[in-house]
């Protein structure tokens, strides 16, 4: 009998290890639970990238080369809107655009984004479940020592994530719940993963959320973390600049001592094999996830290590 995962993602690490989990667990044992502290409003409509990036993995519409949306998109609306003097920022595919305006329209009826991710999803052929990490709005937001305080999108996106950070807070997240969804996946877990996420920028915001830890931490199962740093670097992203900037060291270790008792296990990379890591289980093969095969193999790998321990 296949185990049940819980893994913990942002975008495009974890849509990685994600994609891998897919391959090999049957949709009733893989939950996916996605940041949305990235999530915006942008010309009246609500955006999750996370959750897009994601979905278009799994479904495999992603545009590879990106990582992110829909492979072949076109930009005629962004086009148009420059005729107005407009000078789009943030990309938004043709394509793309459908997905913003039936989520918009849907959260205006009235539905849950739990239910409208659902709905996505499954119409796009992907089976297994993609889940908010909660419904309520959360929007991190990025304080910076030239720029003041950012929107996340203004800080990731507008401005390249060159703004130095003097610290981050995830705006709404008090007034925030897990959903009986999340809630229920987390209960029928038997091992709980991070992907290799930005641990700062995507992961904090989801254990943040009120009662997301202390439900983690509720039952006794592996809780591993996949690292998104290799030998001191982040694979893409700010990550690696990001820990600089509020005062940890650059290396794996330094995410381990960061999730603390959230985790019992860690992977590294094989090249970060000599690290002392202070967590009661460890392992080390490539993690690196360029192909379809490496995410399958570093899916493989990670739960089978786990099984040997469980
Ligand atoms: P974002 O929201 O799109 O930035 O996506 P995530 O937070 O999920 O992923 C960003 C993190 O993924 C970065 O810190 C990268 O270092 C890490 N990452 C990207 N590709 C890989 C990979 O192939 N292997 C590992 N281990 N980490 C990766």
């Amino acid at each position: 009998m296949a185990l049940n995962v819980v893994v913990f993602v942002g975008g495009v690490g974890g849509a990685k290890l994600a994609y891998g989990l897919a391959h090999i667990l049957p949709p009733e044992n893989l939950t996916i639970i996605v940041n949305t502290g990235d999530d915006f409003w942008h010309y009246g409509l609500r955006v999750c990238p996370d959750l897009d990036t994601i979905m278009y993995t799994l479904s495999g519409l992603v545009n590879k080369t990106n990582g992110w949306g829909i492979d072949g998109d076109t930009r005629a609306v962004l086009d148009a809107m420059q005729r107005y003097g407009e000078a789009p920022w943030f990309q938004l595919g043709d394509q793309d655009i459908a997905t913003h305006l039936l989520r918009t329209q849907a959260l205006a009826d009235g539905e849950t984004l739990t239910q409208i991710t659902t709905k996505l999803n499954t119409a796009l052929g992907v089976q297994h479940r993609v889940l908010p990490m909660t419904d309520a709005p959360v929007a991190t937001m990025v304080d910076t020592v030239d720029q003041g305080e950012l929107a996340f999108q203004t800080y990731f996106v507008r401005h390249r994530w060159q703004p130095v950070v003097k610290s981050l807070r995830f705006e709404g997240v008090e007034a925030a719940a897990v959903t009986p969804e999340v809630r229920a996946a987390l209960q029928s877990a038997d091992v709980i993963l991070i992907g290799p996420s930005n641990p700062w920028l995507s992961i904090a915001p989801i254990l943040a959320v009120p009662g997301m830890r202390e439900l983690i931490l509720a039952y006794d199962v592996p809780r591993v973390a996949v690292s998104p740093i290799i030998g001191g670097k982040a694979v893409k992203g700010p990550a690696a600049k990001l820990m600089v900037e509020l005062g940890y060291e650059q290396t794996a270790q330094a995410v381990a001592d960061y999730y603390g008792e959230v985790i019992n296990g860690f992977v590294v990379d094989t090249v970060d094999a000599g690290l002392s890591l202070g967590v009661q289980h460890t392992a080390n093969f490539e993690i690196i996830m360029n192909s379809e095969s490496d995410r399958i193999s570093v899916a493989k790998n990670v739960l089978q290590w786990i099984q040997a321990w469980v």
